[in-house]
């Protein structure tokens, strides 16, 4: 039998074509769980692989989609039956591994965790890796000291996946939130999502000239990086940290090492891709228990696998707002 998939192929010059194609369970990859996939979504990383790679991508012809969620199909692993709902993200799946981006899906069951109570699999799309990933930023400020009251937390690429999920979460949790935003015509989106203040991103994106301003800001969730993040550093109250996802603005890091020895400012690497599974539980529950679904809702852009060639080209572009919530059906 079968069924639809995202297909990219390399082509003898060496270039990358995707398109909606029909595969065979047969040729999936080896792997103890087979899904029917629901929903997929679309992430900066999905970008790359769904275009030439960004080296991302081992072999090919490849199946995109770094995260799904779905029903367990058949499994050879006694924690998962057929029928049970499984979200995944991570562990290079969409990557080096076969994707999301197709009606079923075969992988290592370890990668899995059960759908958390509470959500439908296309809410826990609407969250995806880049939700996850957001409220891994807010847990590591939380663990470093940060409460509601401390003042203003930043969101850099607040309009983005990331952003947009971590700008209602510290809302929903009680914080001031200030979002960076490069679209003015987002605001009254991210006013939605709760922030009470734009900073536009002209403001920050300068090179740091002054490695201590103001103190500002009690936490930053930075999906951006570069100068702006450089910038931000300097910013920062005393004590206070910043979470460090991405690097939606360069991975360089033109920064000054003075905030970290005169303000004790902290830099949290956040990685979603191997977290270990008790905190992945531990992730999911924040998720189901503070981020509010109305808001969720308000993020979700529908498409589906047709769409994805197209979206893949407009997040590496920076043009995608919100979630996308892909139904692979
Ligand atoms: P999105 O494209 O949805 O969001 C990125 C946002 O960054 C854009 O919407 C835009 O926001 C802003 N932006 C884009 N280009 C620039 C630029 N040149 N300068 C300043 N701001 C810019 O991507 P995601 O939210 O999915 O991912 C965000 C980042 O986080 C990516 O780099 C991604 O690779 C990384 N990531 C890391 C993970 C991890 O495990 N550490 C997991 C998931 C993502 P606006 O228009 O509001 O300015």
């Amino acid at each position: 039998m079968s069924f639809n998939a995202v297909l990219v192929t390399k082509d003898d010059a060496g270039k990358t074509h995707a398109a909606v194609t029909q595969i065979t369970e047969d040729q999936l990859p080896a792997g103890d769980v087979t899904v029917a996939v629901e929903y997929s979504t679309v992430n900066y990383k999905d970008g790359l692989c769904i275009g030439p790679g960004g080296g991302l991508v081992r072999n090919y012809p490849h199946v995109p989609g770094i995260d799904f969620a779905g029903t367990v199909e058949a499994s050879d692993d006694p924690r998962y039956t057929p029928g049970d709902k499984v979200v995944l993200t991570g562990w290079r799946v969409g990557e080096a591994h076969w994707g999301g981006y197709a009606q079923k899906a075969r992988v290592k069951a370890d990668w899995l965790v059960p759908l958390p109570e509470g959500l439908s699999t296309r809410q826990a799309m609407a969250v995806g890796t880049a939700g996850f990933t957001a409220i891994l930023a807010v847990m590591a400020l939380e663990d470093h000291g940060l409460k509601p009251g401390n003042g203003p937390v930043l969101v850099t690429g607040a309009a983005g996946g990331v952003g947009s999920v971590a700008v209602a979460l510290l809302a929903a949790l009680g914080h001031e939130v200030a979002a960076v935003t490069g679209r003015p015509e987002t605001e009254s989106y991210l006013r939605g999502l709760g922030a009470s203040q734009i900073v536009p991103r002209a403001d920050i994106a300068e090179t740091v000239k002054r490695p201590l301003e103001s103190e500002t800001w009690a936490g930053c969730v930075d999906a951006v990086g570069g100068a702006m993040l450089a910038r931000v550093l300097g910013q920062m109250q005393y004590g206070a940290s910043v979470a460090a996802v991405g690097l939606a603005g360069g991975a360089g890091l033109p920064a000054t090492v003075v905030p970290f020895l005169l303000r004790g400012v902290n830099l949290l690497g956040i990685d979603s891709v191997m977290q270990p599974y008790d905190n992945r539980i531990r992730a999911w529950d924040r998720i189901a228990r503070d981020l509010p679904l109305d808001k969720l809702d308000a993020m979700i852009r529908p498409a589906t696998l047709a769409d994805l060639p197209r979206l893949g080209a407009d997040i590496l572009q920076g043009q995608v707002q919100g979630r996308v919530v892909v139904d692979v059906n």
